[in-house]
């Protein structure tokens, strides 16, 4: 007998219909006489519909009543859930994050989870019942809901696997594993029987959504066996590994990831003296907007041309702010463009092969495809692309790199 936290998706109880079938197939976990406990996720859309309403009434919506409105998908789902498990004569209690104790610090709509009470879910799984808990939602020290970020059902998942001390955490969803890169971008994907904790950081935090990139992290941390698999389709789906179980000749590159969510700010004309990269970051810093690449090119008369990305989110605030900073810095002109993605290879066995970086600047040379920006590290080299692009690059790795061969 194990203990298994389970965690259904969004499609995966996206009507009434699939919440009966999810509850079929915990019904089984327990007749087998596991503990399970069950994390699930708004049904599909509700979460995207709950942000509309707020953006009707403000553009910047308060954050902790942001949060109060979107955890409110979650709260249906497992009430649902619950009934659908007893009407199968499977004795079920619901857990919003509040009931079952998951605190978060205060950081709403990011929150980051600080402590979870274990007798809570511990004496529901006491009683012969399955706990069917509410994702993405925690409670702070000021009572207030919270949520975890998009994704975020992953990480409760994860973090209650940890806290019990699970025998697996098991993420069902609406793919049979972890792919070379997003199937529905490329057909030929080819789904993966592992991959390593390393890899799947570097492909969540690159874009890679089947997997929020804390989920990652924290199975990494408290060693969580955790494993991704189709919601209603028998197979092994995808383990996430601390050992890579590969052969010794692993590939160079074991994914690609692709990101459409950022914008791209450059302030051309910019004094080239020590100090300006400062002035520049700071106040987007202060205003809490997070910057992924930053690229600065020598220009002419010793000025100098800076250029960042930051999150389609926060691009008009960032706008605002370097507009500000243009001004103070006298520089010429600042230029905004949102129709920009990034595309990343990642892989493990790039360390020990050179010549990847060639191999990615040719192929997508071949495709006259124009590169932005570029950034590595010793296991990925991602670019910025026009956004137009992101299917044809994405498609023309993937064969660069012999992803889908087996
Ligand atoms: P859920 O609602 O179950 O959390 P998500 O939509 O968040 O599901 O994540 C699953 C989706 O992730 C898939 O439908 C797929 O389009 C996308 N995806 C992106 N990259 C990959 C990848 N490398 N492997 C598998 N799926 C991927
Ligand atoms: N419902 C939330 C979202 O759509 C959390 C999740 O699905 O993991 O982001
Ligand atoms: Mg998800």
């Amino acid at each position: 007998m194990a203990l298994i936290v389970q965690k259904f998706g969004g499609t995966s109880v996206g009507s009434v219909e699939r919440i009966k079938a999810v509850a079929e197939k915990v019904k089984g976990f327990r007749a087998k006489g596991h503990d399970i406990v069950v994390v699930v996720s708004a049904m599909s859309g509700e979460t995207n519909r709950l942000i509309g309403l707020a953006e009707e009434i403000q553009s910047r919506p308060v954050a902790s009543e942001y949060d109060t409105l979107v955890s409110t998908g979650e709260q249906v789902t497992i009430a649902l859930l619950s009934m659908a498990l007893q009407e199968l004569e499977c004795p079920a209690q619901s857990f919003t994050g509040w009931q079952l104790g998951m605190h978060t610090d205060r950081s709403h709509a990011k929150a980051r989870i600080t402590k979870i009470d274990e007798m809570p879910i511990r004496g529901a799984l006491e009683q012969g019942k399955v706990a069917v808990v509410a994702g993405f939602q925690g409670i702070t020290d000021d009572n207030r809901i919270s949520t975890l970020g998009r994704g975020g059902s992953d990480t409760t998942a994860v973090a209650i696997a940890a806290a019990l001390d699970a025998d697996e955490c098991q993420i069902y969803t609406d793919v049979d594993g972890v792919y070379t890169t997003d199937p529905r971008v490329v057909e030929s994907a080819r789904r993966m029987e592992s991959i390593t904790f390393e890899e799947m950081l570097e492909l969540a935090s690159l874009g890679s959504k089947v997997l929020q990139i804390r989920s990652v992290e924290f199975a990494g941390k408290y060693k969580v066996p955790l494993r991704v698999l189709h919601s209603f389709q028998e197979g092994p789906g995808t383990l996430i590994t601390v050992e890579d179980h590969k052969p010794m000749e692993s590939p160079v590159i074991s994914g690609i990831a692709f990101n459409r969510d950022e914008a791209k700010l450059t302030l051309l004309g910019v004094p080239d003296v020590p100090g300006v990269a400062a002035s520049i970051l700071a106040p987007i810093g202060d205003a809490n907007i997070e910057v992924d690449m930053v690229v600065q090119n020598v220009g002419e008369n010793n000025t100098t041309d800076f250029t960042f990305t930051v999150h389609k989110n926060d691009y008009e605030r960032a706008c605002e702010l370097l507009e500000q900073v243009k001004n103070d810095l006298k520089a010429r002109e600042m230029r905004g463009d949102k129709d920009i993605c990034k595309v990343s290879v990642v892989g493990v066995g790039m360390r020990s092969h050179a010549g990847v970086a060639s191999t990615m600047f040719k192929t997508l040379a071949a495709e006259s495809i124009n590169i932005q920006m570029i950034s590595t590290s010793e296991i990925k080299i991602s670019v910025v692309v026009e956004e137009k692009y992101l299917e044809l690059a994405v498609r023309a790795l993937h064969a660069a790199f012999d992803l889908a061969v087996e």
